[in-house]
This record gives C-alpha cells, sequence and structure tokens, in this order.
C-alpha cells in the first residue's frame, strides 16, 4: 500500500503530488514502516545518528527507507530519511536535509521556512559554518524548482540571509 491519497510534506527536490494540504494528515509511523514490506525500520526517539553525528526533532521518530524517492521527506509527526542517498553527501547536507525536514514538523509544510530553521539549527548547533552553507547551496543547485519550490540559486539566497540573521524563523 502506498500513501498516495494521503499528504506528505514535499521533500527537498521533488514534490509529492497535491501536497499543499498537510492538515490533511497522513500514515502513522508504524501504518508508514508496514507500508514498505519490512525494508523500513524505525529509529527511535533520541537514538538517531546521522554519520555518527546525533540528531534529534523534538519527540519525532525517524523512519530509514532507502526506496524514499528523495534524500529525505515528513509526514506530521515522523521524519524519513534515504540513508542510501543521504550518506553520499558532505556530512552538513546530510544534517542539513535532516533539519530541514524537522522544520517542517514545527513550521509546516512552506519550503522555504524549513530551509531556513535548518540552517539557523546549523548554526546554533554549530555542525554549519560558511563553507557547510556553500555544501548546501552545490547540493541545490541542480534542483530545478517547481510548483512547491523555488529553484536552487533562490533557495540559496534566502537561505544565506537566514544564515546570517540574529532573529529565529
Ligand atoms: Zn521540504
Amino acid at each position: 500500500m502506498k500513501f498516495r491519497s494521503f499528504v506528505r510534506y514535499t521533500g527537498l527536490l521533488i514534490a509529492a503530488a497535491g501536497a499543499a494540504a498537510f492538515a490533511d494528515g497522513g500514515p502513522t509511523v508504524e501504518q508508514y514502516v508496514a507500508s514498505t514490506n519490512g525494508t523500513a525500520y524505525i529509529v527511535p526517539t533520541g537514538e538517531l545518528r546521522i554519520n555518527g553525528y546525533r540528531m534529534r526533532c523534538g519527540t519525532r521518530a525517524t523512519v530509514i527507507d532507502d526506496n524514499l524517492d528523495d534524500y529525505g521527506a515528513a509526514y506530521p509527526g515522523f521524519i524519513i530519511l534515504n540513508t542510501k542517498l543521504l550518506l553520499r553527501l558532505p556530512q552538513p547536507v546530510m544534517l542539513w536535509i535532516y533539519s530541514h525536514e524537522c522544520g517542517h514538523q514545527f513550521r509546516g509544510p512552506d519550503e522555504e521556512t524549513a530551509d531556513c530553521f535548518g540552517v539557523q539549527r546549523g548554526r546554533r548547533e554549530g555542525w554549519l559554518n560558511e563553507q557547510g552553507l556553500n555544501d548546501v547551496c552545490n547540493f541545490i543547485a541542480a534542483a530545478k524548482g517547481d510548483n512547491m519550490h523555488f529553484a536552487g540559486p533562490h533557495r540559496c539566497e534566502a537561505m544565506r540571509r537566514c544564515f546570517a540573521d540574529p532573529a529565529v524563523h
């Protein structure tokens, strides 16, 4: 069973169809994992390490699903990571992706807000500096943009502003 009928927050690069109305909810974490025929698994809250780096997002669980059609995604209440894709990226980009998805948990479906949440969290926690931000920008540069995402260069510009902004978004 696929959750096409449910609404997923859009991922980093690929927009899920009809992803605007996140308030419609989605599967529970258990339903999601069951839908993958045992290929995905849950990492309980507080136990997630990304390339050795401990990350958390409030009380949200993480699902590792290496068949996900993007680097990361989120439904209200949990975050999904494709570690097969993620672990090829520079460390700051991996952590930013998780934090972008975490941003959706606290700030809702807006992509630019989730981007901003991710870089500000990196700044605050000390894992994102100017060089790391360049890595994030290089990563996102390939994104073409669609109805949910601005093109990469625009997202990068907004993130640089946000990174330099002392006010928390
Ligand atoms: Zn997103």
